[in-house]
């Protein structure tokens, strides 16, 4: 099956729009005087699904440029998660285990990290099609912060979900040809490849 490349445009893109994130995302954290430094907690423990191909290739050019050695350890520790996810979701249970990437407590792949990880953490809010909005209160640590402040900011997710559905379906739509829906763990991306046709 023919592995799915991202045109260099797209990934161009979807980098300015990660860099994006992080500039809003920093803005939010400042004015909270927030950073996961000496943090007693690690959130790449948290269990995640992601949606979108364009991600996933993404993730994959940052493997591939990997040493070999480096890269087989990876793999190695994601088919350990998912096999360890899959046991504790058959038991009700949601999983609490450590990113693949995740090395002495910080990521590995920071450059290609997913949308949830670079959102993670502050408060924010995002409204949907339909105009109903939903909000997030943030960490525990966040909360605290926001909780000085008479009017605590908040990160506006809205713009950068539609900007990657956006470029989601003009990938998919390049191809031709319709796949199947996303729904897969960070690890899972990992242990099972690039995305193919
Ligand atoms: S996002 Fe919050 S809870 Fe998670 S590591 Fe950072 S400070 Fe800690
Ligand atoms: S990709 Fe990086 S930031 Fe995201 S959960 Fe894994 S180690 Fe943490």
């Amino acid at each position: 099956m023919p592995e799915l490349i991202l045109p260099a445009e797209t990934s161009r893109q979807l980098a300015v729009l990660y860099a994006e994130m992080e500039i809003a995302y920093d803005r939010v954290a400042r004015q909270l005087d927030f950073s996961c430094a000496g943090c007693p907690d690690n959130c790449c423990d948290s269990y995640f699904l992601h949606h979108t191909y364009i991600e996933w290739a993404y993730l994959w050019e940052g493997i591939k440029a990997l040493p070999e050695t480096k890269q087989s350890g990876i793999i190695a520790r994601a088919v350990h998660y998912e096999l360890e996810a899959t046991r504790l979701l058959a038991k009700g249970e949601r999983p609490n285990l450590l990113c693949p990437l995740n090395e002495a407590g910080l990521c590995g792949l920071y450059a290609h990290r997913l949308l949830i990880c670079r959102l993670h953490g502050v408060p924010a809010k995002i409204t949907r099609p339909d105009g109903h909005e939903l909000r997030f209160p943030g960490c525990f640590r966040c909360q605290e912060l926001a909780e000085r402040q008479p009017n605590p900011p908040e990160l506006d997710r809205t713009d950068f979900f539609r900007w990657m559905v956006e470029m989601e379906s003009a990938f998919i739509k390049s191809l031709g040809q319709a796949l199947p829906r996303v729904k897969m763990t960070l690890a899972g991306m990992l242990a099972q490849g690039p995305p193919c046709l």
